[in-house]
């Protein structure tokens, strides 16, 4: 018999299990808002032109090879993603006190970062909002830090529970961990506003708690690469230290190149050179080096100024779609009159509508309307199109009459 006869059978990922769901379904109908990854209009996904272009010319160069990357990844990438999120006026990165590594995507920067704080830093709590994507308390328990709540959503007013996130962190040890989402929180789309954001900065400040942003987002919620990034930068303009793990997977459509980079902001130049070489040893025994051809891509879209421009006006056509699929569908549900407010799926920013159909109205829509989504009511604005939009809209309809 097999030395693992015991072994018991895992439950699927209840985002990525939604799309195993979805592709056992046979119904020509069926639509899935599950995963969120970016659709066109005809449900395809997307490669962008700039994206093409960049590979383009990187098969082109003769001169390239396939060396190895540093441990800490490409130079002029690391450099370029810092000043996309930061500024590129930035002090701290003009003063030499924010590090940049490379790492695998969203999901590998954030996991590289809580490594390194797991063992360097002196407070290991660290506080999630609750509800928020559902890896995070994966990877950070798995670093071995001890994972908290505060609270961020008021199912109430279907918005900000800005009260309670206050008395939250306000309460929490001198010291602690925050993670926050720098724009577009999943799943709820719901976002402090500039002014509420002023006042978190003022109280992590106040407190000595250690902020560490999730951007998975920029460029996809309001279009503006500048206004997505607007809440990191109040952090780093007041000087302190802050974390930030940056995403190219949504924003320039490369998911499955699992491109992105952890920066660290330190407060002087000396202190972030050491942090460096200790993300080193963090990462040479996870992985050595990350890959290249992802990185290369992103770089070569970066420095160059027509190349950028492209990708900013591609990046607003997905930003301007989804946004127009909020409006269509709210649409939809107001001619049908279907009963409740509805107006928070114009309100919510970025891919997500947190739309506040339970469990149960989730199993109905997917059983009789071969619509998937994840049971926290979470719908996927990019998957939807003109096309499907009354088909949702008829199965919301039922499952709240
Ligand atoms: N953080 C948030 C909030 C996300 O929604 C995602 C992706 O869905 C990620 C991080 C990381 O994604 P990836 O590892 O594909 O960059």
């Amino acid at each position: 018999s097999s030395v693992f006869a015991n072994i018991v059978r895992a439950p699927e990922d209840p985002i990525l299990g939604v799309t195993v769901a979805y592709n056992k379904d046979s119904s020509p109908n069926k639509l899935n808002l599950g995963v969120g990854a970016y659709r066109t209009e005809e449900g395809k996904p997307l490669v962008l032109n700039v994206v093409r272009r960049a590979e383009q010319m990187l098969v082109n160069d003769n001169s390239r090879v396939k060396e190895y990357l540093p441990i800490v990844g490409l130079a002029d990438f690391n450099k370029l993603s810092a000043k996309l999120i930061f500024g590129a006026d930035s002090p701290a990165i003009q003063e030499n006190r924010v590090t940049t590594v490379q790492c695998l995507s969203g999901t590998g920067s954030l996991r590289v970062g809580a490594e390194f704080l797991a063992k360097h830093y002196h407070q290991l709590t660290i506080y999630i909002p609750n509800p928020t994507w559902g890896n995070h308390t994966k990877i950070f328990t798995l670093a071995g830090l001890s994972v908290k709540t505060y609270r961020y959503y008021d199912p109430a007013t279907r918005g900000l529970d800005f009260q309670g996130l206050l008395e939250d962190l306000g309460a929490a040890p001198s010291g602690s961990i925050v993670l926050l989402h720098a724009c577009a929180h999943n799943p709820t789309g719901v976002d402090p506003t500039n002014e509420q954001w002023e006042q978190i900065r003022q109280l992590l400040r106040s407190k000595g708690l250690l902020p560490f942003f999730d951007s998975a987002y920029q460029g996809f919620a309001s279009g503006n690469l500048d206004a997505d990034a607007q809440s990191v930068r109040m952090f780093v303009a007041d000087g302190g230290e802050c974390f930030a793990a940056q995403s190219y997977a949504k924003n320039m459509g490369l998911y499955g190149e699992r491109v992105g980079a952890l920066s660290i902001v330190c407060k002087t130049a000396d202190v972030a050179s050491r942090v460096e070489s200790q993300l080193k040893l963090v990462i040479r025994p996870m992985y050595s080096n990350p890959p290249i051809h992802g990185a290369s891509i992103v770089a070569t879209i970066l420095k160059d100024r027509d190349m950028f421009n492209e990708w900013t006006v591609e990046l607003k056509a997905m930003a301007d779609r989804i946004i127009s699929m909020r409006q269509q569908l709210f649409d939809a549900l107001s001619a049908k009159g279907t009963p409740g407010d509805w107006s928070h799926i114009i309100k919510q920013i970025g891919m997500f509508t947190f739309t506040g159909l339970n469990t149960e109205q989730v199993a109905f829509m997917t059983k009789e309307y071969h619509i998937y989504l994840t049971s926290d009511g979470r719908i996927s604005m990019a998957g939807l199109s003109s096309k499907t939009v009354p088909h949702l809209a008829e199965a919301i309809h039922a499952a709240v009459t």
